[in-house]
């Protein structure tokens, strides 16, 4: 017999769980959320999605203010007081935690301070913070454990000087130098905030771009600007070596050519991806499944190999992002509630906050490519929008991957001030299915960014009212 029993157990608190377990409360069942923090939040409020953003508002600022001199306005005079910051990113990551501890109380969820571990296919052993050990047996499980950071092989030292994203996150100095290792979400986002406040940040990518995998069209653009606010972008290149000195720690790179070169920097921060958080939780003791990288198995519903167990979230593969992390856990909640439904989005979107934002959703170019479809891109440059005039910010792009037989939307790209706003609308024409002549006939507000989705659909059919198109051929 196991000391307390629930209907239904989540593990984990973060935007897949606290979703799945709100959810599955407002369906009427009985929930018990577990989960180390003092409130649900997860690695996205608590050391991810929120506090990253919020810095990255403090980087616009600066970055904005700074531009203002282009337009006759300058403030002279910068002065960044970075514990006021840091407070600043504290109290908004907690204001939105504890919205979350109350939301879980008014839904009735039973909170758990602890973490979880399967002793079988129908119980759990808890830990709770404070070191106590109780059973907990379960008619229904949802595993959402998240990510934890990769570290950097063969690199391993334990040094102050070396910061993984969450002491990135806590803005303890602003160093003068950062070697930022990975160019990819969190390098280029975390290498954004830093660059604002004042750091010289370089970035040794290992590919050949930056956001590998991301739209080149896209990539080209922000990496031209980024080239300006950081002090050097090394591709192609990694770190053979890291040597902890008193000022820093001494890395040694090598690039595409040449030898390999010893460098000082104050602070490196590594961030070359994350793995799933299924490797400790007792998975052994069920018959729940992972594949060869370590993500749990899941069906459409989110069903692992144990029917009455779920997945969702980082745990349950890629892209590792909390949206999609959200929309899977409120689909395992409705399976479990009975009702008949399936995780089947048209697109996932990907927003990379850096300046200008990056954006995409459904099919990349190079996708489309790659399955063999007939289709035809579109690109509405910022250059030719008013409302980027008025904002000073012309570089930006807008393109659109349209199927040429059905002129339905396949894929979009946005790059710009504000693309991860945008993208939404793109999103939408995706799960809608909407077709070039939808959206061109849609009356977007002017002047708006978002005009350049408008006249990117325009384009298709050989007239955009702000650009000249060559005309279709039939
Ligand atoms: P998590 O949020 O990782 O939560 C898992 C929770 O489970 C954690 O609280 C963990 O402590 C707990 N846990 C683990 N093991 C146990 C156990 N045995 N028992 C109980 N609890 C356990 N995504 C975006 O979409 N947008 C962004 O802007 C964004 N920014 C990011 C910035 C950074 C710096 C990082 C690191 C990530 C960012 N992400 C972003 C990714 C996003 O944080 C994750 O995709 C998202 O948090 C995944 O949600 P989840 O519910 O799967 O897991
Ligand atoms: P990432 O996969 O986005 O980028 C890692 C980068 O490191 C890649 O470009 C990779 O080629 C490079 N790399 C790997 N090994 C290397 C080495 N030895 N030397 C040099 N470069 C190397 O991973 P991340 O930036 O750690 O972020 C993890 C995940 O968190 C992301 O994939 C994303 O799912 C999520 N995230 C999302 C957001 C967002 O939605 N805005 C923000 C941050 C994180």
């Amino acid at each position: 017999m196991a000391d307390k029993e629930t209907q239904v157990v989540v593990i984990g608190g973060g935007p897949g769980g606290y979703a799945a377990a709100f959810m599955a409360a407002d369906a009427g069942m009985q929930v018990t959320l577990v989960d180390p923090g003092e409130n649900p939040g997860g690695v996205c409020l608590y050391r991810g999605c929120i506090p990253s953003k919020a810095l990255l508002h403090a980087a616009k600022v600066i970055f904005d203010s700074r531009e203002a001199e282009m337009i006759g306005l300058s403030f002279s005079g910068l002065k960044i007081d970075h514990n006021r910051l840091r407070k600043w990113k504290d109290d908004v990551v907690a204001k939105l935690t504890g919205g979350l501890g109350q939301l879980a109380k008014q839904k009735k969820i039973a909170y758990i301070r602890g973490e979880a571990f399967f002793e079988d296919n129908r119980t759990l052993r808890i830990t709770t913070d404070d070191g106590q050990k109780s059973s907990l047996s379960f008619a229904h499980a949802v595993i959402a454990t998240g990510s934890h950071p990769v570290r950097l092989p063969g690199t391993d030292i334990e040094s102050e000087h070396l910061l993984d994203s969450t002491s990135a996150l806590d803005l303890k100095t602003i160093p003068k130098t950062l070697l930022v290792v990975g160019g990819g979400y969190i390098g280029l986002e975390l290498g954004t905030v830093y660059a604002a406040l004042g750091t010289k940040v370089e970035v040794v990518e290992m590919t050949e771009d930056l956001l590998p995998g991301g739209d080149k069209d896209l990539v080209r653009v922000l990496k031209r600007r980024i080239s300006e606010t950081f002090e050097a972008i090394h591709l192609q290149t990694t770190v053979k070596g890291m040597q902890e000195e008193k000022n820093g720690i001494q890395v040694t790179l090598q690039g595409p050519e040449g030898e390999p070169r010893k460098q000082l920097f104050e602070k490196v921060l590594v961030a070359v991806g994350r793995r799933p958080n299924a490797g400790n939780i007792g998975l052994e003791n069920t018959k729940v499944k992972t594949n060869q990288r370590g993500f749990i198995e899941v069906d459409e519903q989110r069903r692992t190999a144990e029917k009455h167990i779920f997945a969702i979230g980082d745990v349950a593969g890629e892209p590792m992002l909390a949206h999609k992390a959200t929309h899977e856990g409120r689909t395992a909640a409705e399976v479990i509630a009975g009702r008949n439904v399936m995780f089947q989005p048209a697109a996932i979107p990907a927003v990379v906050f850096t300046d200008p934002e990056i954006a995409w959703a459904g099919l990349s170019e190079a996708e489309a490519k790659e399955i063999g479809i007939a289709f035809k891109v579109t690109r509405f440059p910022w250059g030719a929008s008013a409302r980027a005039a008025t904002l000073g910010r012309n570089e930006g792009l807008t393109k659109l991957i349209i199927d040429t037989d059905t002129e339905r939307l396949l894929g979009i790209g946005i790059v710009g001030p504000g693309a991860g706003e945008m993208i939404a609308e793109g999103v939408l024409a995706l799960e809608m299915g909407a077709n070039a002549t939808d959206i061109g006939l849609t009356i977007h507000p002017h002047p708006t960014l978002t005009e350049t989705i408008m006249e990117a659909a325009d384009i298709f059919h050989g007239s955009a009212t702000h650009y000249h198109a060559p005309k279709r051929k039939k």
